[in-house]
């Protein structure tokens, strides 16, 4: 007999229609052994059924629902086949590239799993008790089906703690002879490092993007701020800006970044590379006077719950307002939020805002933005319908008229 979890009268309607998370607080009795990582089956409160799910005894959220088929075991077979569709979609869509996620959580099936390819390291971040549990089986999966060589486990984002999981790293299959792993997107050459670097080790979900700043900017001026290990940065020097500062606190991602420079062969004249905070040089460039015909806005997220919002859509303002007092007549002005809390329409109005404000803090009043296009991630962070939460990274790229 399987672990069964029994809703509460009212609180089924969110996994009726597909989302994948059931939270402690709609639950009303559990029935049977529930351990990190049992399969449960989750029924309504009059014993219908509704999903099967995995389950986390720590987590708020208690369980992830992996499929609303009852006849579908949860095993081997299971994790094979969704696997397999994403790695499908993966290559339909992404092309010219060996830096792909090939795994993004809810939106494949595969909650609390992510599992990005760089060349030939697999980089998987288990984010929750109930995928924690499957982990030797996915591996096994992923080696059966990939070419990949080695797969290192980065499992040490801060969201294990709420599920009482300690950080993990490793190497789960293979070796990993160098964790400076060298990956080219589109041409440009990128060095990661898997074991140190944020996330898996680069920010893969702004690939469409650097690719537009590399379209935008021959012979241009570039400003990337929040920087990180420059990845709009060398797209800017590979479309032919003729000069790009950026901007980042961490001295060992500019390090990175600038080996990177090397590697690309642009010339050392062509880039600056700031270790200083962002905001103080926003204000620094502009008691300089000093513009650029596309500024790049990236920053880390601002808000990682919705307790810090208020907050969060301040700085955003702020940094947003000094941002594009820096952009030339004519130029480009992408900005960017990852923090969930901020959806949309919030960040869109939180941006309006700052234009307005930076509007009227420039004495020639001139200063005018218009919206060309709203920006995301790339084909391979598809996003669930029924998931909106999956919807991380948002952006605008702004024209100054
Ligand atoms: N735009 C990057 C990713 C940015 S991640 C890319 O596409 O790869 C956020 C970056 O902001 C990190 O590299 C972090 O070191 C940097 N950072 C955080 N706070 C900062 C601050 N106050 N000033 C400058 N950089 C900061």
């Amino acid at each position: 007999m399987s672990t069964v979890i029994q809703l509460k009268s009212g609180k089924e309607r969110a996994a009726l229609k597909r989302h994948p998370w059931i939270y402690s607080n709609a639950i009303e009795s559990v029935y049977g052994k529930a351990y990190p990582g049992a399969t449960v089956t989750v029924q309504d409160h009059r014993g219908a059924f509704i999903a099967k799910g995995s389950f986390s005894p720590s987590s708020q959220i208690r369980v992830r629902l992996l499929t609303w088929n009852e006849s579908e075991p949860i095993d081997h077979v299971f994790f094979k086949n969704r696997i397999r569709a994403a790695l499908a979609h993966r290559q339909a869509w992404v092309k010219n590239t060996n830096a792909v996620r090939l795994i993004f959580g809810e939106s494949d099936g595969l909650p609390g799993l992510v599992v990005d390819q760089y060349d030939q390291v697999l980089v998987c971040q288990f984010l929750f008790a109930g995928m924690d549990y499957w982990k030797k089986t996915i591996v096994e999966v992923l080696v059966e089906l990939t070419q990949c060589k080695t797969i290192v486990e980065r499992s040490d984002a801060a969201v294990r703690q709420r599920e009482g999981l300690e950080p993990t790293t490793g190497i789960l299959f293979g070796e990993l002879k160098e964790a400076l792993v060298k990956i080219n997107e589109g041409g440009v050459l990128y060095t990661v490092d898997v074991l140190q670097g944020h996330k898996t080790g680069f920010y893969i979900d702004q690939r469409d993007n650097r690719a537009m700043v590399s379209g935008l900017a021959r012979d241009k001026t570039v400003l990337n701020m929040f920087c990180y290990t420059g990845g709009f940065s060398l797209a800017a020097l590979y479309g032919g800006a003729s000069h790009v500062t950026s901007v980042d606190s961490s001295g060992e991602a500019l390090n990175l970044a600038k080996s990177q420079q090397k590697l690309n062969q642009f010339a050392d004249s062509r880039a600056d590379w700031i270790d200083a905070d962002a905001f103080k040089m926003l204000t620094e460039f502009r008691k300089e006077g000093r513009q650029f015909d596309i500024v790049v806005l990236d920053p880390p997220k601002f808000a990682p719950s919705a307790h810090h919002l208020d907050k969060a859509l301040r700085a955003y303002k702020e940094i947003n307002r000094a941002g594009m007092q820096l952009v030339k007549p004519g130029g480009y002005f992408l900005t960017f939020s990852c923090s969930g809390a901020v959806d949309v329409p919030l960040f869109e109005k939180t941006i309006a805002q700052a234009s307005y404000e930076a509007m009227s803090h420039v004495e020639e009043k001139t200063l005018d933005f218009r919206l060309i296009k709203r920006l995301s991630s790339g084909a391979d962070h598809p996003l669930l319908m029924s998931f909106p939460e999956g919807d991380y990274l948002k952006g605008l790229l702004l024209e100054r008229i």
